[in-house]
């Protein structure tokens, strides 16, 4: 059984934000993936439930004449991950959520809960921050717009606020389009393993692709929230694509991230997975985007 006091399917997203603004104890539930087993672990238990489950205006991939990806909120990972749109525009985001637990969790988890859930090992989470991505949030006070960087405030905390619904995450065809990517995680087993590291990689390449004209590296688990390594971004901008590139920027990766020792890995493991994964990712980035570190 679980222990909560009411259940309530809302019939639209306003319908949703009214129901959460009139109770303050309740708590949004879409795939359930995350709430049902904090109702469980009676860490919710008691709470009211306001459903967003399968409403048809949050379910779906969308692209605009310009080019931003919409993807809403309620998506299942396992549509995410065969999405036509999705594997065209962004395959590093479509692998990334393929990741997440088994079947069963990637046919009712939704990319909205991942995301806010606000846990750094969230399997989207690293890929979205390389992507620049944008959340749309709908509450009583209207629809604001939130860069990816500027949601997450620590463990389990982002700025929604209680009567809030994240509807959609924008991502605009400049920070998709002419990147290689690839996202590597790291976990105890290959499968239904919450990550121990999560490494997302984003690059651009010259026309001979000899240079590396954009580097984008984001971490899931390096820090309390998920993070970019803007410094090394920044520092590795223009040079010369070889096996002493990859070196530079996983020592750059590592004087940015902030790891700690938890049960599943020690900080001075998750630092060794830092370089790793790193070196890892942006190599086959790099193959991605048609270049070579081999030279
Ligand atoms: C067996 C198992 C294995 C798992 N493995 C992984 C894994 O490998 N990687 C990984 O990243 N995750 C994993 N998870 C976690 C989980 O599947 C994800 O976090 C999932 O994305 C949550 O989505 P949901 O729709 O089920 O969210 P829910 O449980 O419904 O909600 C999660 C949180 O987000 C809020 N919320 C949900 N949707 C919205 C919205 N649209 N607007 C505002 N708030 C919202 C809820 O109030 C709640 O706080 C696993 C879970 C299980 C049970």
């Amino acid at each position: 059984m679980f222990d909560f006091d009411e259940f309530y399917q809302a019939i639209s997203v306003q319908d949703a934000v009214r129901a959460l603004s009139e109770d303050e104890n309740a708590v949004i539930i879409s795939g359930g993936s995350d709430v049902l087993i904090q109702i469980r672990e009676g860490k919710l238990a008691g709470c009211s439930l306001v459903s967003i489950h399968d409403l048809p205006e949050l379910v779906g991939v969308e692209k605009t004449t310009q080019g931003e990806v919409i993807i809403r909120a309620a998506t299942t990972f396992s549509h995410i991950a065969n999405d036509p749109i999705m594997l065209d525009a962004m395959p590093m985001l479509a692998y990334a959520v393929d990741q997440v637990g088994g079947p069963q969790t990637r046919n009712i988890g939704t990319i909205g809960g991942n995301v806010c859930n606000g846990v750094t090992s969230a399997d989207s989470a690293s890929s979205l921050w390389a992507l620049n991505a944008t959340l749309e949030l709908t509450g009583k006070d209207g629809t604001r717009l939130v860069p990816i960087r500027e949601f997450y405030t620590g463990p389990g905390k982002t700025v929604r606020r209680h009567d809030e619904i994240l509807v959609a995450i924008r991502i605009a065809k400049a920070d998709y389009e002419g990147f290689g990517g690839c996202y590597l995680k790291y976990g105890k087993r290959n499968a239904m393993e919450i990550a121990t590291l999560g490494c997302a990689a984003m690059v651009k390449l010259s026309a001979d692709k000899k240079t590396l004209t954009e580097l984008r590296l984001a971490y899931g688990v390096a820090a309390p929230t998920p993070m970019r390594c803007v410094n090394t971004e920044a520092a590795v901008q223009g040079a010369p694509i070889n096996e002493a590139l990859l070196e530079r920027i996983a020592e750059g990766a590592l004087s940015e991230v902030k790891p700690r020792t938890s049960w599943r890995a020690s900080k001075e493991f998750r630092l060794q997975l830092v370089c790793e994964l790193g070196k890892r990712a942006v190599r086959q980035a790099i193959i991605n985007a048609g270049g070579n570190t081999d030279v």
